[in-house]
């Protein structure tokens, strides 16, 4: 017994010494720079070139611009889906939303009465960083089902604060005049849209006050840093605005050479400042990336009312560049390579790369389509993702494999604003050289297109398309 003793004890310290270590260094980890915060903050319908740092003449954004150039400011940054239900579904869940049903060709987004939302199957971001330990927040437009089963607090979000579709739905006036695409601001009140503002499931105000909605996403934002600074968080912060309706608050209206859609992007900018210097001042620099990107390009039916596509061709709705590529940059001084890139990306990627960076495993039992970008992101090497799929509704209509295009089937934004045409021969654009896709290369280069199509047979022989949950309506 003696002697047993006097060996166990040492064994005893030994381990004990050993869980210490392992317990100090697994505390390190989840205060150290192994699980930064993330925030992502989305816009909607903001076009390529809609941020001065792409080159408006007369917005100004200096936080924006700032996060460019202090972070990574990317040229080559596309959506999941030109329009708002999809990708969304696209950034939150990694996948292309044609394989979980949120992409349909009956409905291309949903609504106030639609019957469903995002699959419980589908994993989201948020649960992801779940398993990581961290705390998560939706602030703004969720539009992946406005039921509550299918709210942020049911896909892995704690706290949820925002109109859970989009601001120009549940609209309680007819317009005269050629209704609603023809109106001029001033005859546009936020009253008018009855839509609902919920914190977690609760409505807490009905009509939402759309005036100061900008400006109130950025405040919840800002508080939920400061109430959550001391484990990892995630923030998805996703603006009703600059779709239309179009609403800034008081201290925003009227600044912006740009006119009242200056207004409301230079608004948006003010949060983002605000968010910066809260991220600052709370010590949290080092460890916190923020990402600001946009749902999908400008709605140009809209007029000087929607945004700008810059050098990009056409807008939202569509497959041609300025529906699906969006401004993307990457700011996090204690991760952030700081410079231009012109690799490819995708709001697809955010899930894979986030995940990657706070060690969380990607689900094994589905095909994703998003890649790891944390080289490029922290090391400045080439990007993983070589190709970019261009989906309307559930049909494939564009591919890119490197700096070649391929349009398959191409269209106008909606039904009135141009066919569908199916090329026998698809068009192709090398967009590195042609950027507004205006030169058609596919008679002088065979086989590039046949590498796209190609990659286009591959796809589609693995593809399950899910059962479409945009269709049905109350
Ligand atoms: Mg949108």
């Amino acid at each position: 017994m003696k002697v047993s003793k006097r060996i166990s004890s040492p064994i005893i310290l030994i381990l004990f010494l050993i869980f210490f270590g392992i317990s100090v260094n697994s505390n390190a980890q989840t205060s150290s720079n192994d699980q930064p915060n993330f925030i992502i903050i989305f816009a909607d319908d903001l076009g390529y070139g809609d941020l001065s740092v792409y080159g408006h003449p007369t917005i100004n954004t200096p936080n924006l611009d700032r996060m460019a150039y202090e972070g990574q400011k990317w040229t080559n940054f596309y959506v999941g889906a030109s329009v708002c239900t999809p990708s969304r579904a696209a950034l939150l869940t990694g996948r292309l939303p044609v394989r979980n049903g949120m992409a349909s060709n009956k409905h291309r987004v949903l609504f106030p009465d639609s019957k469903n939302g995002l699959p419980a199957s589908e994993i989201t971001l948020a649960e992801q960083l779940k398993k990581a330990g961290y705390n998560t927040a939706c602030i703004g437009k969720w539009h992946l089902g406005h039921k509550e089963q299918y709210l942020p607090t049911n896909n892995g979000f704690d706290y949820y604060f925002g109109i859970p579709y989009s601001n120009d739905m549940d609209r309680v006036v007819e317009y005269p005049d050629g209704g609603y695409w023809n109106q001029q601001n001033e005859d546009i009140k936020t009253e008018h849209f009855n839509v609902p503002l919920l914190r977690n499931t609760e409505i807490v105000e009905r009509p939402a006050n759309q005036n100061t909605i900008t400006k109130r996403y950025s405040e919840e934002t800002i508080s939920y840093i400061k109430k959550h600074k001391d484990k990892p968080f995630f923030i998805y912060l996703a603006h009703n605005l600059p779709h239309i309706p179009l609403f800034a608050s008081k201290e925003a209206m009227g600044k912006s050479k740009r006119g009242l859609y200056g207004d409301v992007v230079e608004e948006i900018d003010d949060g983002v400042g605000k968010i910066l210097k809260a991220i600052e001042s709370e010590g949290l620099a080092d460890n916190t990336i923020v990402v600001f990107t946009s749902d999908n390009g400008p709605w140009l039916p809209f007029k000087t009312n929607g945004g700008s596509a810059g050098l990009l061709r056409a807008g939202k709705g569509t497959t041609w560049e300025g529906g699906m590529r969006e401004p993307a940059i990457f700011w996090g001084p204690g991760h952030i390579k700081p410079g231009l890139v012109t690799e490819l990306g995708s709001t697809m990627d955010l899930f894979t790369t986030f995940s990657s960076m706070a060690g969380v495993e990607i689900p094994q039992d589905r095909i994703m389509d998003g890649y790891d970008l944390s080289e490029t992101l922290l090391n400045h090497n080439p990007s993983s993702r070589k190709s970019v799929l261009y989906y309307r509704g559930t049909d494939l209509f564009a591919a890119r494999l490197g700096d070649y295009k391929a349009h398959f089937i191409t269209q106008g934004a909606y039904g009135q604003f141009g066919e569908r045409t199916e090329h026998q021969t698809p068009v192709l654009y090398n967009l590195n050289h042609d950027p507004s896709e205006q030169y058609n290369l596919a008679e002088d280069n065979a086989e590039i297109l046949q590498q796209i199509k190609k990659l286009v047979q591959d796809h589609k022989s693995k593809l399950v398309k899910g059962k479409d949950q945009l269709a049905e309506r109350e």
